[in-house]
């Protein structure tokens, strides 16, 4: 079974563009949108999708995009991936609800014991299951806090977990995210990350990775109290951040204060986790034993699932009924999961994901070299992104990360802006994508810095 199968007959693996982008199918619907969907519901790339799979989005005009997106590092696997296609069909022939909480069935066991076994540790766990990452966080916070009978939950600057009201607390960029939406849920802090490119341009020296922990394990112990702390909660590789990867020794510094104090130290691998990075999770690249993991994103290949996995004792220490959810661990998504776990296992996609990251990595460190607006290239594996500067300085150069990002768009292929200063272009490509895909991609985006530049 081959993933290039997905998204139906019609697509073939090939960038095609036929129409002005948008095309004018899109335009009517884009005018339908305005006139139905609430104006705060955005979209980057307003072109409408009808099919996908490999590397290919494919529009409602007939155009094809390589897509080095995922909808957000959701479908790694693919596409219309056909382990999960097959299995989530079964499932909605079969039956599609009960509420795990009122009859359960056995591929939700399933998908807690694959969690168990795939997560960093080979201490007892036990999985929960919820809808998306904000669920999961949200959860992982209940967890850790009735589990320390403690409070205070830390956070990091360029910290992303989520929308809803504990989360856009947790999370650190105002717009779009928070903007007038508060009040924000209290007893939430946050302390300096470790930023290698700007840490060092910001001190005029290099801050280690264990003197960026200690500058927040400081603040922890002096601000907040660490027998006040319920948990530590960070993102291994920050996501919306930046694709910020923290100097070596921080994470397993932190790690460290966190045990020998008590806290729940628990890793956000919504983004970073399941095969992204070139390992299973991102915390494995600094040998980091999180005590709870938050999942997502990749897990389901597009169908809405999170889990929330750790220690037992951590996550048995809820009183029953205290977690769950109507949907969470639906069975179709459940099924979606199995079908996901199954293609990282046995289509070698841990070893794509590195693949990818080398490629990534030759094409725009050559870039670079051409460019000095490319100021930092960093990621792993298939998490990686380009953070754009003025070039006679490391000031922020959002416009230049829109114009490259705006180019590709319209010649074919979808990359995103993020980053603190929305100066980052990320690439989260399909672990699946076939190499002369990626590599027609990234020609694309080096034609779009020498036109920006030129
Ligand atoms: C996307 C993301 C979330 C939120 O996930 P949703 O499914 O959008 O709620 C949380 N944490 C990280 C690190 C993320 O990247």
């Amino acid at each position: 079974m081959s993933t290039l199968e997905a998204g139906g007959p019609a697509l073939t693996q090939e960038r095609k563009i036929v129409t002005a982008i948008p095309g004018p199918k899109s335009q009517e619907l884009e005018a339908r949108r305005k006139a139905s969907v609430a104006a705060g519901v955005g979209s980057s790339h307003p072109t409408y999708i009808v099919a996908a799979g490999g590397g290919i989005l494919k529009d409602i005009d007939g155009n094809q995009f390589i897509d080095l997106a995922t909808g957000i590092g959701v479908t790694g696997v693919g596409n219309a991936n056909p382990r999960i296609a097959q299995r989530a069909t079964e499932q909605l022939n079969a039956f599609t609800h009960t509420c795990f909480m009122v009859n359960p069935y056995e591929s939700y066991v399933e998908v807690a014991e694959a969690l168990n076994r795939l997560t960093p540790g080979s201490f007892e766990k036990r999985t929960a299951l919820f809808n998306s990452g904000a669920e999961a966080v949200e959860n992982a916070v209940k967890i850790a806090r009735k589990y320390t009978g403690r409070n205070a939950v830390v956070v990091f600057d360029h910290a992303y977990h989520g929308r809803t009201n504990l989360t856009m607390a947790m999370t650190a960029k105002n717009a779009p995210y928070k903007d007038g939406f508060g009040p924000f849920a209290g007893e939430v802090y946050r302390v300096p990350a470790s930023y290698p490119y700007r840490d060092n341009e910001a001190a005029g020296t290099k801050v280690s990775g264990p003197e960026a922990a200690k500058r927040a394990i400081t603040i922890i112990d002096k601000q907040i109290g660490a027998h006040n702390v319920a948990a530590i909660v960070i993102e291994p590789i920050q996501g919306e951040g930046g694709f910020i990867v923290p100097a070596e020794g921080f994470l397993p510094e932190v790690v460290e204060y966190a045990r020998q104090q008590g806290i729940v130290f628990i890793a956000d691998e919504v983004q970073s986790g399941f095969a992204r990075t070139g390992k299973m999770f991102a915390s494995e690249h600094e040998g980091i034993e999180p005590d709870l993991v938050t999942i997502a994103k990749g897990v389901a290949g597009g169908l809405p699932l999170s889990a929330v996995t750790g220690r037992a004792e951590i996550m048995d220490a809820t009183h029953g009924g205290g977690l769950g959810g109507t949907y969470g661990g639906n069975p179709t998504a459940c099924q979606a999961a199995l079908g996901a776990i199954e293609a990282v296992e046995q289509d070698g996609l841990v070893e794509r994901a590195v693949r990818i990251g080398e490629i990534l990595h030759e094409r725009f460190s050559e870039l670079q070299g051409r460019y000095n607006q490319i100021g930092d290239v960093r990621g792993r594996g298939a998490m990686f992104a380009v953070e754009l500067v003025q070039g006679d300085s490391t000031e922020p150069n959002p416009e230049l990360a829109k114009a490259v990002a705006a180019h590709a768009a319209q010649n074919g292929v979808v990359a995103l802006v993020t980053g603190t200063y929305g100066n980052v272009l990320r690439f989260l490509p399909p672990l699946v994508i076939g190499e002369d895909l990626l590599n027609e991609a990234l020609d694309v985006l080096a034609e779009g810095f020498a036109e920006a530049l030129s």
